[in-house]
Formats: C-alpha cells, structure tokens, sequence
C-alpha cells in the first residue's frame, strides 16, 4: 500500500469510530495513521500498521506521545459579518437584556447595517481571518451562514464570500443561506413582503451558492409559520433544512424542526421531553451552541439530559457571530460543553467532530479516523483530549492537519496557515 502521510507515535488515539478501539471514542495507544491522497487507509495501534510504501515526499509527523483526534467540525457559525458589538456586550454585563438591545436597534439590525456598509474586501477579509483563527484551534470542517445581509445582493454576497474563502484556504466550508435570520428594520411593517422577496428572489440567486437553508425561529425574529415557509421554499430549491430554534424560548421551534425533518436544530436551550423524543425520531441532530448559552448570562443550557435520554444525536458548534459569542475556538467550546453545559468529556468530542459531521451532513466523511474519512486530524499538545476540558484558555492544537497535509501549527510555514496552494498566508 502506498501512502504520502504517515502520523506516528499518538500515545492516544481518537477515532470517533468505537469499531477501531475502546470505548465510545474508539480510542488506541501508541496509534498510527497513514493515509493516501488526503482518505485514511490506516488508523489504529502502530504496531499493526500494515506494509506501508511511504512516498519520498510524504508527510511524516511523530506525535511524540501526545494526543491526536479528528480535527473539528464546528457546525453553527456565522462568519460574515462586519463591524463588532463589544459595547454591546458590556451593556449585556451590566445588566441590559439582548432582547433590549434588538429593540433599541442594536443587535442583529446593526450588523446588517455594518455589513452592508462594508466593501467587498473588508467583508472578504473579515471572515477570511475568522476562518485562520478556527483553523489555528482545530477546525478543519466548518459551516457558515449568510444572514448580514437581507438583500437579495448583499445575501448573494456574502455566500460569494464564502465560496471564495473555501476556494482559497484548505477548510472545508458548508454554505447556509439564512436570509431568514431577521425581517430588517425597513421590512418591519411588511413582513409578508420580505418573506415573497425571499421567496421569489433570493432563493433563486443564493440556493445555488448554499447547501442548507436556515431560519431564526424565535422571539423577537420569525414565527413558527414565518419559518416553515422560508424552509419549505429552501426545500424546493434542493436545500437541506437547518432551524435556529427555542433559544430564548419555548417558541415551538424544535417541534417545526422535527416535522419537517431539518438536519438539525439548534441553540434548543428550551426543549421538553416530547420534542426531544420528535427530534430524535425524526433523525434531526440538536446543535448545541454552549458558547453562546454561557455568554448570554442567564445560568440556562439546552437541558442535555432531556436530549440524551429522548437518543437525540448532539453536536457543537461556536456559533461564532458578533453579537452573543464571539468565538472561533472549538477548544474552548468543548470545554464549556462539559462545565456548563452538563456533557461528559466523551459526549462533548464525539458531538465536536462526528455528532457536528452528522449535522453538516459530512456523516462518515469528517469526524472521525476511519479508512475512507478524510485525513482531517490535530495532535494536541497534551498527553489526553481530557485536556481540552482540563487546561483552559490556550491554544492546545500543536499541529492541524487538512487532508493529509499540515496547514497550521508546528511544521506549517511562519506557524501561519497554508492556502490551498501550499503558499503561507
Ligand atoms: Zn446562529
């Protein structure tokens, strides 16, 4: 068997795949893995590592003892915006509510007005350097949202800026076209008029450029009705569904997510037995976005409890955006995944990588490391993934790799991230 990426020396190894070693995340000592044109052919205890030809020019790292996993799949993000919220932020310490802030014309109606304001390249290099960040903690797999924009153009645009970014860096990018985060201010009065604008002219103009289509069902956005039509008219444009659902209340969006079958539903910080038990039988993976459910300030977490009992499939994301958790790192999700949001260790790196895979339907692809997953991995500059809950506030992925190459971390050029041409940038 020939290969051109050989990874030695993992003193822990963690598929995400419990038929390649122990426990729910498969895990091996002293593994191994090769892999051949970006797919593992190979994962497993380096002493049962088959008759390898390893090309001359071929990536050989030593793990040194250290922890390798797959590299994570963020599945909520929304990384084209402009402009930045920070004083809202610190109004929200001291006590003034998001729900406030998006009636005084804060909130998500700024943002669109920055991210309209802004150029093409100013929008462009905003997310570019969002995406160097998340890669740099990890990510090698992530989705990302329109949603700034509300104008046929400025949607159209922002999904472009994505293209551009998956076309130029060695980060799998999902494409969600969310047009339904907010009816805008200047649709305020006709919210049926935003809606047939949506309907008739976006979707045309952007479901091409996106893979799923999402709305904000919730309080103080679009209703459970609203909703349903934005998804079933993504439907008829081929778009897989995603739901932003009962964030700030039980506003009956996890049941609309379950009935229609959406790939999942997220944020879920209210969720009762019986619409957990929907979206488990519906085969919809809940989201959960612990970022942004810690940051909000009020002590509540999508009820993990309720979720693991009714079977429903979790996964993570950072719901990276400007207004209520601004972050790029995984890392740091996963960890308050277990402390605030209740998941154990071993739940919080499944839902990071194979739970987050299913919900971008990147299931068997990403998030694991498997024969046949792409060759997607971090070598953690700790002995145990235990570390990522354990050793808080720096940057633990020592090496990140992206279909057998390293793109960040030691051994990637100036320990900046490589375009897709091999090129530091
Ligand atoms: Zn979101």
């Amino acid at each position: 068997m020939s290969v051109d990426f050989l990874l030695t020396g993992a003193g822990q190894l963690v598929t995400c795949d419990p038929g390649l070693g122990e426990g729910p995340l498969g895990l091996v000592e002293h593994g191994a893995v090769a892999a051949s044109a970006g797919t593992v052919v190979y994962a497993g205890p380096e002493g049962g590592l088959p008759d390898l030809e390893v090309a001359a020019d071929a990536t050989r790292l030593d793990a040194g003892g250290r922890a390798v996993l797959p590299g994570f799949v963020d599945a909520h993000t929304h990384l084209v915006f402009a402009g930045d919220r920070a004083d809202e932020f610190a109004a929200r310490l001291r006590g003034v509510g998001y729900e406030e802030a998006l009636a005084a014309g804060g909130g998500i109606n700024r943002t669109v007005r920055e991210t309209r304001a802004a150029s093409d390249a100013e929008l462009e290099a905003a997310a570019a350097g969002r995406l160097v960040e998340a890669a740099r903690h990890g990510t090698t797999t992530l989705e990302a949202k329109s949603g700034y924009g509300l104008t046929v153009d400025d949607e159209r645009r922002s999904l472009e800026v994505l293209a551009s970014l998956a076309a130029r860096f060695p980060v799998d990018v999902v494409p969600t076209f969310l047009g339904a985060h907010l009816v805008p201010a200047e649709h305020a009065a006709d919210r049926d008029g935003y809606l047939e604008l949506l309907e008739r002219e976006m979707l045309p103009v952007c479901a091409p450029l996106a893979r799923f289509v999402d709305a904000f069902c919730d309080r103080g956005a679009l209703t459970v009705e609203e909703s349903r039509r934005v998804l079933a008219a993504g439907r008829r444009h081929g778009l897989g569904l995603k739901l932003h659902a009962n964030e700030l209340g039980s506003t009956g969006g996890a049941a609309l997510a379950a009935e229609l079958g959406c790939v999942s539903a997220d944020h879920l910080l209210f969720c009762d037995e019986r619409e957990a038990k929907a979206l488990a039988a519906a085969g919809t993976v809940a989201v959960l976005l612990p970022g942004t459910s810690f940051l909000l300030g009020t002590g509540r977490a999508a009820p993990v409890e309720v979720l693991r009992d009714a079977g429903v499939t979790l996964a993570l994301g950072t719901d990276c955006n400007p207004g209520t958790c601004y972050c790029e790192s995984m890392q740091l999700v996963v960890a308050l995944a277990c402390v605030h949001g209740g998941l154990t260790p071993e739940e919080a790196v499944l839902a990071a990588t194979g739970g987050a895979a299913r919900a971008v339907g990147l299931a068997g692809q990403v998030g694991l490391l498997a024969p046949g997953a792409a060759c997607d991995l971090v070598v953690l500059a700790g002995r145990s993934y235990l570390d990522l809950v354990y050793h808080l506030g720096v940057n633990l992925a020592a090496v990140v790799v992206k279909r057998g190459s390293v793109i960040a971390g030691d051994g990637a050029p100036t320990g900046g991230l490589r375009g897709v041409g091999g090129e530091a940038v």
